[in-house]
């Protein structure tokens, strides 16, 4: 091999480290919108995250209202059930009165008779309220219903327009991705593998510019030995500390 084809040589290995390093470069920036593309997809508007908490907020509360409503209407129930069985009571009560065949029975039924309306009519006060909360809770109710049937509809258009957005966003993210992928082809395997993990680790970014002397990620000083090789154009060089791959300061 004579001189001019190492000159050649070394020419041809220094112009493919700076394809690298430019390619990385490039790769790096594809990685950080593809970052972002995912977090704006994952990321729900604020008009829809609002509609999706107030449905749940109101189904909520009608479900408290309904479980409180089903408790009324229970001794409410009770209420009737013990007022119909004192009626009956009352009923026989009075018959018996009528009936009786001496003026001491007559006087134990009257008072029985006494007795049972007392009962009626303390149990008729107590049951006045319980009507009245479920006449309350039943307005809450159909409140919060017509609420609900307001929201549905801005909600299913908010839910169809996200997506909408977030099939946008995968598509792009797709196209984004294919054209990373078909890049990141011409970078040797294993620096794109190393890359990737030092990427996953230091929060997103596996690649740094040399900013006066330290490194641009971990902004540790890097070693005499570190600097000339970057300077001379090799790749890959790693920083001592963090193992993000360094390119030269422009
Ligand atoms: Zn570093």
């Amino acid at each position: 091999m004579n001189p001019h084809d190492w000159h050649f040589f070394s020419k041809y290995v220094y112009d493919s480290n700076v394809n690298s390093l430019e390619l990385l470069g490039t790769i790096q920036a594809m990685d950080l919108d593809l970052d972002k593309l995912r977090l704006d997809a994952d990321s729900i508007p604020g008009e829809l995250k609002a509609a999706r908490d107030d449905k749940t907020r109101l189904l909520l509360e009608s479900e408290k209202l309904r479980q409180e409503h089903h408790a009324v209407r229970r001794k409410l129930s009770q209420a009737e059930l013990e007022l119909a069985s004192l009626g009956e009571q009352l009923k026989r009560a009075e018959h018996d009165q009528q009936h009786s065949s001496s003026a001491k029975e007559q006087g134990q039924y009257a008072s029985r008779v006494v007795s049972l309306r007392d009962e009626i009519n303390d149990l008729t006060d107590d049951s006045l309220p319980l009507t009245e909360k479920l006449d309350v809770l039943n307005a809450q109710i159909e409140d919060i219903g017509v609420l609900l049937d307001e929201l549905e509809p801005k909600l299913v258009h908010l839910e169809s327009l996200d997506e909408d957005r977030i099939k946008d966003l995968q598509a792009q993210y797709q196209n984004r991705q294919n054209e990373r992928d078909t890049l990141a082809a011409g970078v040797d395997e294993k620096v794109l593998r190393d890359y990737d993990t030092v990427r996953k680790a230091k929060k997103g970014i596996g690649f740094v510019t040399v900013v006066a002397g330290k490194c641009g990620g971990c902004k540790v000083q890097l070693t005499p030995n570190l600097l000339q090789r970057v300077k001379a154009g090799q790749f890959p060089v790693k920083c001592q500390s963090c193992g993000r791959i360094l390119a030269p300061s422009t």
